[in-house]
């Protein structure tokens, strides 16, 4: 063997295994439950409130009490202490009945798991319980207008002032910002990233924070994604993320976080496909033309082939990558490949059903054009898949790096 050999690198450092694996009869039953209630609450409802980018009020309340808030909290903080597996299925089923009901909980879910991970004693005790009911809604405030992909260049800063900060700047892409109770907020402090919990109370303005626009989507509607402004916004010393010791560190702390986002849009991915995939499969067996179902023509049923292969193949990545991250507390490359991999598949599937539906497909009568209108925010959000592939690259050329 030449000097130069392929090595697999040692895993990085896991970070605490915070819940303990589930049973997989839970998971099931969990899952059970949100599918029937999705089939019974959200399908004959999703369509209009997302055509009058309505916020889904009463079903936001349903899910509190279906303690969907708290999945993967452990059950000290009142949470459900269910794993990354029991999320993800879950994810699946809310985006198999409309996308956004997924949105709702993502974020709140990677500031609750930000606090689990790496808050202080104080901070977990008094801000899970009030999440876990949903009572809190928690945001993550990462992007600004001008840093979405390019992370590190954010120019919110956070200046100390005796025992608090001062936070000055502008977020954009908040998704659930106004609603929100807990702002999970990267700022730049003089020792570089630190992330702060910022609590505030839900609404357009409060203290220094304001929003300071709604903006409009394509899809992945009925929950807002905001700017928000934040002018002198005192917070806290206290709110830093894991206290004295976090300040500095936000950056790494959202970044791992970010996986769990990630996972999310791989498994919400995975919803619309399978929504968009069986609205097709059926469709195609009870549409006739020329004498025969649509399924017949071999140009129809290659197509459903292929969206039913990367629907399994999208679903077995994805939770590939929820079991490594439940397990090692780290999952970077493969979090980012089933994240690629998902929301690639599921802008074809959404594209094919539309295709295999033809006209119909294109009214408002079915909710292919909602498929087909929210499936593109897969490829953008939590990082685009440019930049995932820049991560998984680097993630596997460090893993088989040739030994000198
Ligand atoms: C509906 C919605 C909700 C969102 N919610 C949130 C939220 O709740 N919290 C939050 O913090 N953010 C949120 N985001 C922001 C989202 O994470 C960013 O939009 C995303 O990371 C891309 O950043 P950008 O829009 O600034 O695009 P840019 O970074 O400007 O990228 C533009 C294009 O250039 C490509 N590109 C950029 N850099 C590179 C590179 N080095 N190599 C190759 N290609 C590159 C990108 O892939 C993309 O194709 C949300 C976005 C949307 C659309």
């Amino acid at each position: 063997m030449s000097a130069k050999s392929i090595s697999t690198v040692t895993a990085p450092v896991p970070a605490p295994v915070t819940v303990p694996v589930t049973d997989p009869e839970i998971r099931a039953e969990l899952q059970a439950l949100v599918r029937r209630w999705v089939e019974r609450e959200v399908m004959p409802v999703a369509s209009a409130l997302e055509h009058a980018d309505e916020y889904p009020e009463a079903l936001v309340e349903q899910m509190k009490e279906m303690g969907l808030f708290g999945i993967t909290v452990p059950e000290e903080y009142g949470g459900l202490g269910l794993d990354l597996l029991a999320y993800i299925a879950v994810i699946e089923e809310l985006a198999a009945g409309w996308m956004s009901l997924s949105g709702v909980i993502n974020t709140h879910h990677i500031a609750a798991g930000l606090l689990v991970a790496h808050g202080t004693d104080e901070q977990r005790s008094t801000l899970l319980p009030r999440m876990v009911t949903g009572e809190m809604r928690g945001c993550l405030s990462l992007s600004e207008p001008d840093a979405g992909s390019d992370t590190r260049n954010i120019s919110c800063r956070a200046v100390r002032d005796g025992d608090e900060y001062v936070i000055t700047g502008t977020k954009a892409w908040v998704t659930n910002g106004e609603r929100a109770g807990l702002v999970a907020l990267a700022a730049r402090t003089e020792e570089g990233i630190t992330c702060f919990m910022v609590e505030k109370d839900p609404g357009a303005t409060f203290g220094g924070i304001s929003v300071s626009k709604s903006i409009g989507k394509l899809g992945y509607k009925g929950l807002e994604t905001v700017e928000m402004v934040y002018d002198a916004h005192r917070v806290p010393a206290s709110a830093v993320l894991g206290g004295d010791e976090g300040v500095g560190k936000g950056l790494a702390a959202i970044l791992s976080g970010l996986e769990v986002g990630r996972i999310n849009i791989a498994a919400r991915a995975v919803g619309v496909a399978r929504a968009a995939f069986e609205a097709s499969i059926k469709y195609a067996q009870q549409r006739q033309t020329f004498g025969q179902p649509i399924a017949a023509h071999q140009a129809i049923a290659h197509k459903l082939a292929d969206m039913g292969t990367q629907l399994l193949a999208a679903r077995l990545l994805t939770e590939h990558a929820a079991r490594l991250r439940a397990e090692t507390g780290r999952a970077e490359v493969e979090a980012g490949m089933a994240k690629l991999f998902a929301s690639e598949a599921a802008l074809d599937i959404a594209t094919e059903a539309m295709r295999i539906h033809g006209g119909v497909g294109y009214t408002t009568e079915l909710p292919i054009e909602r498929y087909f209108r929210d499936a593109p925010l897969m490829i953008i959000g939590e990082g685009t898949n440019e930049i995932q592939r820049t991560v998984i690259a680097r993630g596997l050329l460090k893993r088989y790096a040739l030994e000198e």
